[in-house]
């Protein structure tokens, strides 16, 4: 498995599998072959309509992670992650705010969430997408996790 390889215009197989904890935790995070399709669907219809929106480069904070990272950073035990059906990201300079109301208002997702964000620091927390391989699939919820608790919508 080619870590360089490119999975969509900008963005390589290993920004999708990157993990500081499984590094450092000596974790394979490699995903089996039938996750890189979702991936590569995930950087299409995802993560490439918002770098040419936004026109900035970014690599997700977090995309697939296997079983065994997923539970070493506390992951929930049904996590999109590990399916290859969800990116964390964050954009430089971007409210994390106002890039999941542009997600919600211009792209397909199964479960939106902007989580630990506060207001007083537009670039806390992060912004959490997922997309089901059957578009017919995607629920369309939009959440916010916020002080361990899930608020419906996005709630700045
Ligand atoms: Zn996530």
């Amino acid at each position: 498995m080619d870590r360089k390889q490119k999975i969509s215009a900008h963005f390589t197989l290993g920004e999708l599998i990157r993990s500081a904890t499984a590094d450092r935790k000596g974790i394979d995070n490699l995903p089996p072959a039938e996750i890189i399709p979702k991936l590569k669907r995930l950087c299409e219809e995802v993560l490439e309509p918002i770098r040419s929106h936004y026109d900035i480069p970014f690599r997700p904070n977090s995309g697939y992670r296997s079983p065994g990272l997923n539970s070493e950073i506390g992951g929930s035990a049904n996590s999109q992650h590990c399916l290859g059906e969800a990116v964390d990201i964050e954009l430089h300079g971007v409210s994390n705010f106002e890039l999941a109301q542009w997600v919600e208002q211009n792209l397909a997702y199964d479960q939106l969430i902007l989580e630990c964000y506060r207001q007083d620091e537009p670039t806390s927390g992060w912004v959490h997408i997922s997309l089901k391989e059957n578009s017919q699939a995607n629920r369309k919820v939009a959440l916010t996790y916020s002080k361990r608790k899930f608020l419906s919508g996005l709630v700045a």
